[in-house]
Formats: structure tokens, sequence, C-alpha cells
């Protein structure tokens, strides 16, 4: 027996510690997991496209006294400044007591979500009905797209330069729209399909009206000019000005608790809300930092991070490089000293799918935040892979503030891949590993993540701002 016990202790004191997640938080904790969840479910019904987050974001911030950033002026420690990049991205900075000297801490999050673009010359009828053509926009599995409410989202810049903004379709009172589907009785040839092929982009058009114009003319078209002359009394606009419009579909149902113990959250866009309000929050939530600490909510990482909003924009350095300027200091060398957590998610374990993943290096469900260390596919290509050291610095800043954290990849290895924002980061030579939250149905219309694990993560950039 004494042998026994000896190998017990052995096994304690050498092997990984067994994790026991949601098992080890108390009533209190779980509490304060469920109140934080509550602001979350509101940012994410406001939040469902990059635009509109950037809004909700501002007006958050301008409520704990962010104000406009302004060039050439000189801030001083716990000034909070927000400086939005075209209405589709934000850098929320709360200045440090030594400025941006010995670098910056970022948190840095994604604020698109795969969605169904609209087409540039999107308005058509076919057999008397109206349809918008559209380009799906990031990593989508199509057929999760069909029959389900949609709701329309952007902004149309008119002839003469104004601009309209339009949400229709997520108040209950309004109509929303809808991609068809074809019925089982006649889907045999559709059904024997590849899963990849049995929705086609092309056919990804969403239904928008079905009445023609009340005329006594015969022309053609009616139906179309019918949903025109909606869109015209509505927003003033003709097709041309689709010419000049960012519009895209996403689903237009509400967030809901999930589970008979309303643990998760089902809704749309987790990836990336569920890490971007945490690293908001905590930016809000910093009064007096050491270093400045900088919250950016970046778009276009769904499709790659290109283009001026994306995370391979210049936007941040330059904010950074102005913040330097003013601490009497090179940009390159305040951004060189700079450490990032890239806030993006992770695979949650699927126990349905569980031939995808690798169970030892798998993040799941209430067992707090994700440590990605790489991302990647096919033998670490396209990714980051955070060194030993700044692992080390990670994972014993976690430690110390008693943060439930986990470690994981992102499936098996050569079973696909994917990435984040970490290595253009990495790139700017500064440290960075992506820390998130565990999301199942990761990309589908509606994800699910856990109430504990985003709150861990507001917990850790909280501790991250507080270096
Ligand atoms: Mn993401
Ligand atoms: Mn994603």
């Amino acid at each position: 027996m004494a042998e026994t016990n000896k190998t017990k202790e052995l096994k304690e004191k050498l092997f990984m510690p067994s994790k026991k997640g949601i098992a080890t938080l108390s009533a209190e904790d779980i509490a304060r997991a469920d109140e934080f969840c509550e602001g979350y479910k509101e940012f994410l019904d406001n939040s469902p496209v990059e635009r509109e987050a950037v809004a909700y974001s501002v007006r958050l911030a301008r409520e704990k006294g962010f104000v406009p950033f302004e060039q050439g002026k000189k801030y001083n420690a716990g000034d909070r400044v927000y400086y939005i990049n075209r209405d589709k991205a934000v850098a929320l900075a709360v200045i440090g007591k030594n400025g941006v000297k010995d670098g910056a801490l970022f948190a840095i999050a994604h604020i698109d979500s795969p969605r169904v673009d609209l087409k540039p010359n999107p308005l058509y009828e076919d057999s008397s009905l109206a349809f918008f053509k559209t380009h799906y926009y990031g990593g989508i599995k199509k057929y999760q797209w069909t029959v389900m409410p949609l709701a329309l989202h952007g902004v149309v810049v008119k002839l003469d330069g104004t601009r309209v903004n339009i949400r229709y379709g997520v108040d209950e009172s309004e109509p929303c729209f809808c991609i068809t589907d074809l019925l089982p009785h006649l889907a045999r040839e559709q059904a024997g399909k590849k899963l990849s092929e049995a929705i086609e982009a092309e056919n990804l058009n969403v239904l928008i009206g079905s009445r023609p114009l009340d005329t006594d003319d015969e022309e053609g078209e009616l139906v179309k000019l019918n949903v025109m002359k909606i869109l015209n009394e509505k927003y003033g606009i003709t097709e041309s000005d689709f010419l000049s419009a960012e519009l895209c579909f996403t689903p237009a149902q509400k967030t809901r608790d999930i589970g008979f113990d309303r643990s998760l959250i089902g809704g749309y866009g987790h990836d990336d809300k569920v890490c971007a309000y945490p690293a908001l929050m905590a930016a809000l939530d910093t009064e007096l930092p050491e270093r400045t600490c900088i919250t950016y909510l970046t778009d276009k990482e769904e499709t790659g991070s290109d283009g001026n909003t994306g995370m391979q924009s210049d936007f941040l350095r330059y904010f950074v490089y102005d913040l330097a300027l003013a601490d009497g200091v090179e940009g390159y060398r305040a951004i060189s000293r700079s450490k990032c957590l890239s806030a993006d998610v992770n695979a949650a374990f699927d126990p349905i799918y569980a031939s995808a993943y690798e169970a030892k290096n798998a993040s799941y469900i209430n067992q707090g935040v994700i440590i990605t260390k790489y991302t990647g596919h096919g033998g670490k290509y396209d990714t980051s892979d955070a060194s030993a050291e700044f692992m080390g610095e990670v994972r014993s800043m976690l430690e110390k503030n008693g943060i439930m954290w986990q470690i994981g990849e992102l499936g098996k290895v050569d079973i696909g891949g994917g990435g984040t924002i970490a290595k253009y980061i990495a790139n700017w030579n500064v440290d960075v590993v992506d820390l998130g939250v565990p999301v199942l149905s990761m990309h589908a219309p509606f994800e699910l993540i856990s109430k504990v694990d985003i709150y861990e993560a507001y917990r850790a950039f909280c501790a991250f701002y507080r270096q």
C-alpha cells in the first residue's frame, strides 16, 4: 500500500494536473460570469457586422470616459482615447504611466464574422420572385445558410455622397429574408452530392419579394420594380446606388441562453465577438496601467486580414507611432517592446465529432480560456509560433491570477487548419500568442460558447493589462 501512495504522490508531483474546469469555481464565481454575460448578449445582438460593432463599442467606451484620439496631442497617464478606422475597426487606449516608452500591451480581436454579402449588382427577378445575388464572406458551410431568417445590414452611399445606414429585419416588427432550399421529395440528386457541392455559391440568392407593382402596364420585372419602389421610399436609393454599397445578410435570430442550466450562449458571431467583448471591457475597466493598454477591434480577419481595415493594414502601427512621437521615443522601438494577446477563438472539443480532434490537445467547454501557441496548417505553415519564453510569461500570469485556462490546437494535424491575426503582429517584432474562448459549431450561423469561459477571458485580459 505504501508503494501505491508513493506512486500517487509522485504522479501528482510530476504529471500534468488533471483539469477540473468549472467544478473548481464557486457559486459566486459562476454568478459573476452569468452577470457579465448579460452585457455580452446585448453586445452580440448589437454587433452582427463590424460597423455596428464599432458604433456599439464606442458608445460603451464614451460612457466610460473615452474621447476621440487627436494626433499630435500629448496624453497623460490614465487618459482614455478611441481611434476609429473607417468605421470598421477601432482602437481603444488607456494611457499608461510610462506611455509606450516600454511598449504597449495589445489585446486584439476581430469583429467581422462569416456571412453572406451582396454582389455589386444584386437585384433581379425570376419567375415573378425578386432576389438579391450574394457572394459569401469568410468560411461558411453553405447549406447552413438556407431556410433561416436573415437580416440586412450595411451602408449605401448615394451619388451625392450621402450615406444611408441599413439595419433591417432584426426587429420582429420588420420582415426578414430567406434563402430557399429544395424539398426532400425532389432532392434525390441533391442528396447524393458532396456536402460542399449540394448548395452552390451561385444559388445563395436571397428572396426579397413576390408582389408585382400595382399597375395596369404589362411591362416585365414588376416584382423587382415594386421592391425597388419600397427601397426608394424607405431609403431614398435607386438600383444604381448598390454600386457603392456594403450590404450583407446575417442571421436575424437573437442571442439565447442554451441548456436547462443556462450554462451556454447560442448566437451569431461569437467568433470573434466572444473575445472582442471581454477585450473591450478589460480596456474600459482599466484605470491607471503601467504601460499603455490598447484593445484593437479589427475587421477582415475572416477573409485573410487584407485591406486597410484588416490587421495587415498599418493603421494600428501608425497609431502607436503617434503615441510614441508624443512620448519622445521612436515608433519602431515602442512597437518592438510591445506584447500582444491575439484574442481569438479556438474549436471546442465536440464529442459528436470526436474524430476531428486530438483529445489531449483540444480545448473544452467550461475549462476556461484557450491558449493556442500556433495555428496554421500542414506542418505549421502560415502561422506564428509563440516562443517558450513568451508562453512561460503568459502561463505564469494566468496561474498567478488564478485564471482557469487550457491549451489546445485546432483539431488533428493534417485534418484542416486555420489562422488568426497573431502572425501579422508577430511580423511587427512583437511577442504574441492567441488567447480566446472555445466555440462549438464555429462559423455556423448559430455558434455556442460557455458563460464561464468568456468571463475567464475578461479576467485574463484585465490581468494582462495590470502588468
Ligand atoms: Mn476568429
Ligand atoms: Mn473565424
